[in-house]
């Protein structure tokens, strides 16, 4: 039921990372993770993964798990939105170095997500998941929860705006 490599292609670090770590699921607790830092998907065990070669992650996650408190009533859809392609401005279509040779850069934007905004990207990808529902925050700053048919998971809210110049003026 669970595509695993769906998920690590989806949900762990790129190779490009230089958080090694990151790059393949790793077992936690009986589990099995998927992670790029700003989001973390938790599956079933599976035993072709071992434990994560760096305990940064470790507490972190036993820390997100350990507090969550759910109420079945509160779980919704996760909001979502397209993610348009912006023309890259240095190669005007044909592709360089600093577009990756797409030629287009994605324009990432913030969802509106409870008292939180979350990237379009994260959203779309975890709206992606069989039956996916979370629970609206009320903090602009804490890991938001998320479910699904046969896992959950937390992601990253955006770090909230700060009007610096309102704030200088005060
Ligand atoms: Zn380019």
């Amino acid at each position: 039921m669970i595509d695993i490599e769906y998920l690590r292609k989806n949900f762990c670090a790129t190779p490009d990372d230089p958080r090694f770590y990151l790059h393949e699921p790793f077992n936690l607790d009986g589990h099995t993770i998927c992670t790029d830092g700003a989001v973390f998907v938790r599956v079933g065990l599976d035993v072709k993964f071992t434990a994560c070669a760096n305990e940064k992650p470790v507490p972190i996650i036993r820390r997100l798990y350990s507090a969550l408190v759910i109420d079945e009533s509160i779980f919704t859809a996760i909001p979502t939105l397209p993610i348009r392609h912006k023309i890259c401005k240095y190669c005007d279509r044909e592709g360089c170095e600093t577009c990756n040779n797409l030629g287009y850069f994605l324009d990432q934007r913030r969802v509106k997500c409870g008292a939180a905004e979350i990237s379009n990207e994260y959203a779309n990808k975890i709206a992606t998941l069989f039956k996916c529902q979370i629970i609206l925050p009320i903090e602009n700053d804490k890991p938001i929860y998320f479910r699904f048919d046969g896992g959950d998971g937390f992601l990253m809210p955006m770090i909230p705006f700060i009007d610096t110049f309102a704030n200088k003026r005060r």
